[in-house]
């Protein structure tokens, strides 16, 4: 009796071991559809800001002329509040108009020395950005508007219509400006320059790229600050307000 439940109890494994065997065939079978099942792409998050700032109608940058580099500051931590305040917004975004105007601005530079590059540090700006700036910076109301806009009234950046740039050479090299970006101090500034460079603030090379930067610029219709080097408009804050919505 013992014999026969020893038999009884060797079929059923037997007939177990070959249902796995047979089991593991017909997966065998299938393994391309299973790796396309684990391995599908996973589709990648949508960006909300960028999302908000193309459905204005805003252009990137990137994507209409590769000549023109981008590295946003704000998208990092090398910036002033030492915090990446753009988060997935990597791409600089501006107005159809003003994207034409920095095309032009290119072709100019392009034209003068094939080795050098607009380098973008920041273009549309959203007003959220702009309200963590402004809460961020530590000075004197009168002193602060002459570095950043108050969010209320909105910036020119918020519109797509204001681009802070340098110039780079095609290896990345940045021609040297004698201070670097959000310098918040009198060596940024555009109309003491002859001064500065009186003073030993700023040396002749530093004054040379500055001029280069504003003669492309300005040739294709951008107009300068008298506290920034980096930043121009593409148009007034009331032309800005009256052609485009703020971007939020
Ligand atoms: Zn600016």
């Amino acid at each position: 009796m013992k014999q026969v439940y020893s038999t009884i109890f060797f079929f059923i494994i037997f007939f177990i071991g070959c249902e796995i065997a047979a089991e593991r065939d017909n997966r065998s079978d299938t393994t391309e559809d299973v790796l396309q099942e684990d391995y599908l792409p996973i589709a990648i998050d949508s960006c909300a800001t960028e999302d908000s700032i193309k459905a204005k109608g805003l252009i990137n940058l990137q994507e209409i002329n590769p000549d023109i580099r981008v590295h946003l500051r704000y998208s990092g931590l090398n910036n002033f509040v030492n915090k990446d305040l753009y988060g997935c917004l990597t791409n600089a975004y501006v107005q159809p108009e003003t994207a034409e105007m920095l095309c032009a601005a290119q072709q100019e530079l392009s034209a003068l020395d094939p080795n050098l590059h607009l380098l973008i540090w920041d273009a549309a700006r959203p007003r959220s950005v702009q309200w963590k700036m402004w809460n961020t910076l530590e000075m004197p109301i009168a002193q602060k508007t002459r570095y950043i806009s108050n969010p209320r009234n909105g910036s020119i950046h918020n519109y797509g219509c204001a681009v802070d740039l340098t110039i780079c050479e095609a290896n990345g090299k940045q021609l040297d400006m004698g201070t670097d970006f959000d310098y918040f101090g009198k060596t940024a500034n555009t109309n003491v320059e002859f001064i500065l460079v009186q003073n030993g603030e700023l040396n002749y090379q530093q004054l040379d790229n500055r001029k280069l930067l504003r003669q492309v610029m300005r040739k294709a219709g951008f107009r300068t600050i008298s506290s920034e080097w980096w930043h121009f408009n593409a148009m007034s804050r009331a032309e800005a307000q009256k052609r485009y919505e703020i971007v939020e």
